[in-house]
């Protein structure tokens, strides 16, 4: 504790880069107002304040930033002293929201991580970080950071990025790089493993042999996150705009074995492998063009085949095909949660979308105008098509319901007459070797 303590008053500060506006090109006219203002209300106060994290990430790379955080010096009860509309958030560790009009920016106070070999580390017996809220300096938050290119602090007034750890470099370079010693980082947050994937897909980066090498060994270690937590950063995966190639790198790596339990066993089947890629090809397109994305139908896309498997296991157990469908939903969601907690707004969703599936297989009575009628209809359609495009569901059964749905109302009526007659004529004339034909097509 003392060595700790003494190394940290003695050791020489690491000398930042300070790299100036004509080289990097980001004028503050790029910081949203509202960070702008935060910024200016601090360094008013005499406090040191810089934007920091994915935004600055985001600027070099020239995509516009999701959102602007903001790092100081000032404590929580400064910053809200400093900014008159803010509150302050966290238990464990606590950040300010500030807020302007209906934007929020997220100040934190350098923090630093807790010195684990000096017996002052709150640790898993694996190494994971339990704790991670000690106020520290600007070298020390830097260091806690992930990744270089996230570790970048831009000071509006000077239009200057402080860079201690050459991120700015490796940006230029596409290059992914962890701050200090690649196991140790993973080990104190496993989750910090599915980040560089998520950059490296995301941003074309490479990420660097000592980044990578730790990796394949460590993927076990994704099993003792907490389930919530990994769900969140699943998302961020996952609606990324490059979901298909993040999952192409986490079975390259091997990381897909925590994440989701029964994707291992879709992917190894060649039609759920190509129902999850056409899913998630049409997630990227959607993202990509600013579309929303429903999370609720890329997880119910992910996990159909899982379904649809159990289902028919039961089936062939002699459960019935509609009882069947809902033990089979409610058997995959519970081995989903207890490694990646799928919240319950979205999996209501997701058993929508499923049971509809049945549904849309009848194309008679009066079922097919109330199916039309269903609010997550299009979803469900939608849902129909990937399927079908996957070879999984006929072709002939997506085209009759895009032409159902555009058809008008005696168009429609005409449309379940035609369904209807052949089946009746059928049964008229069933013999064996008619009867055992249909059981095979059931
Ligand atoms: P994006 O929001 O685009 O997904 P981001 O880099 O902003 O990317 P956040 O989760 O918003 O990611 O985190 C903000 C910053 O906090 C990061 O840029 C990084 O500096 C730091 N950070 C986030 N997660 C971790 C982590 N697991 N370990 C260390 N630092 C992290
Ligand atoms: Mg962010």
């Amino acid at each position: 504790m003392i060595r700790s303590l003494l190394r940290r008053v003695f050791s020489r500060a690491p000398k930042p880069k300070v790299i100036t506006f004509e080289a990097h090109g980001i004028a503050r006219a790029n910081i949203s107002p509202c960070a702008r203002r935060v910024v200016e209300a601090l360094q008013a106060n005499g406090h040191a304040a810089y934007v920091v994290g994915g935004a600055v990430r985001d600027l070099l790379l020239g995509k516009p930033p999701k959102d602007f955080d903001v790092a100081t010096n000032a404590h929580p009860e400064q910053v809200r002293a400093a900014f008159r509309r803010s509150r302050i958030i966290g238990r464990r560790f606590r950040l300010v929201h500030c807020l302007c009009g209906n934007e929020t920016v997220e100040v934190a106070t350098f923090r630093r991580a807790h010195d684990a070999e000096n017996g002052e580390g709150q640790t898993d017996e694996h190494g994971r970080l339990l704790r991670d809220n000690v106020y520290g300096t600007q070298p020390d938050d830097a260091a806690r950071r992930d990744f270089t290119i996230n570790a970048l602090f831009y000071d509006p007034a000077t239009q200057t990025i402080i860079d201690y750890h050459d991120g700015v470099a490796d940006l230029k370079r596409k290059r992914l790089r962890i701050i200090g010693e690649p196991e140790q980082r993973y080990r104190e947050d496993p989750v910090r493993m599915l980040r560089a994937v998520r950059f490296a897909a995301a941003y074309g980066l490479e990420i660097e042999k000592h980044t990578l090498a730790p990796i394949r060994s460590l993927t076990h270690l994704l099993q003792n996150v907490p389930p919530a937590r990994l769900f969140d950063e699943m998302l961020k995966l996952l609606l990324s705009g490059h979901a298909a190639q993040c999952v192409a790198r986490l079975r390259r790596e091997g990381l897909h074995h925590g994440l989701m339990p029964l994707l291992d066993v879709i992917l190894a089947r060649p039609l759920g492998e190509r129902f999850v890629t056409l899913a998630l090809n049409a997630t990227d397109v959607r993202v990509l063009e600013g579309k929303p994305v429903s999370p609720g139908f890329l997880f119910a896309a992910l996990l159909w085949h899982e379904v649809l498997a159990s289902s028919k296991k039961l089936r062939g157990d002699g459960v019935a095909p509609m009882p069947a469908l809902f033990q089979a939903m409610d058997q995959v969601l519970e081995t989903q949660t207890d490694k990646l907690a799928i919240p319950r707004r979205y999996t209501t969703d997701m058993k929508d979308l499923w049971a509809l599936q049945q549904r849309l297989e009848t194309r008679s009575g009066k079922r097919p105008f109330r199916v039309l009628e269903h609010p997550r209809f299009r979803a469900a359609y939608d849902f129909l098509q990937l399927r079908c495009d996957s070879g999984e569901a006929a072709a002939e059964l997506g085209d009759w319901w895009r032409r159902f749905q555009h058809a008008s109302p005696h168009e429609r009526e005409t449309m379940l007459v035609r369904e209807k007659e052949p089946r009746r004529r059928r049964r008229r004339r069933r013999t064996p070797a008619v009867a055992a034909e249909s059981g095979t097509s059931a």
